[in-house]
């Protein structure tokens, strides 16, 4: 299995942003929300079963996913929620080993939104942890994704805290900051990960 570096932050806090910086470095990235966006392409088995579950509204005139009623469905009832993430994570964990396997840069970056909260620390070697404040992560996603900021409280208090991702990081990205800013952190990161994954080539 290649040197897995786990990314983890709340919504919002820049994991694709940072992942993006990996990828032009020649880093593979395995990101668990692309999976899943993925795996509930129109046609596919996993759509099917979540059209049966919500009826016909669940979908767009073009027969894709209606993410945001989706996302209203599980923000608001926790046994819809556990039932979508029974659904796909193990699914996603599936995909994300056959990945692993095909991975040819030195370490891998696995972006793993739920990782805390799914308890998947021990599939990492190493665990890299976004760093913004609430005030932030609210004014980006909203330019990002037009979404209510009730719908978006409501999504931070079910995601881990700060703290609680805190415990278990390696390494922390603050992404207060510019995008340059970002950019130089991952640099250095990425110098030290590349060490890294060549002493434990041996
Ligand atoms: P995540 O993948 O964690 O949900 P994103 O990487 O999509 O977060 O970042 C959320 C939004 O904030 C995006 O629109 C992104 O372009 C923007 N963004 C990320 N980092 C910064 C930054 N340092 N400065 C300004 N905008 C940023």
């Amino acid at each position: 299995m290649p040197y897995t570096i786990a990314l983890t932050g709340g919504i919002g806090s820049g994991k694709s942003t940072i992942s993006n910086i990996f990828a032009r470095l020649n880093i593979n990235i395995i990101d668990s929300d692309v999976i899943a966006h993925e795996m509930v392409k129109p046609g596919s088995h996993v759509l099917r079963i979540i059209n049966e579950r919500y009826g016909c509204s669940i979908l767009t005139k073009n027969g894709t996913l209606f993410r945001s009623r989706l996302r209203e469905i599980i923000f608001q009832n926790d046994k819809e929620r556990y039932w979508l993430n029974n659904l796909l994570h193990p699914l996603i964990d599936i995909k994300t080993k056959e990945l692993k396997k095909t991975v040819k840069s030195p370490y891998v970056i696995w972006v793993a939104p739920l990782l805390i909260e799914n308890k998947l620390q021990h599939c990492a070697d190493r665990i890299l942890v976004v760093n913004v404040n609430k005030s932030i992560q609210l004014k980006r996603v909203q330019v990002r994704d037009n979404v209510p900021i009730s719908q978006l409280e409501q999504i931070i208090a079910i995601q881990a805290t700060q703290q609680q991702r805190m415990v278990f990081a390696d390494d922390i990205i603050d992404n207060i900051g510019t995008i340059e800013n970002t950019f130089l952190q991952v640099i250095k990161l990425h110098n030290f990960y590349l060490k890294l994954a060549k002493m434990k080539q041996g």
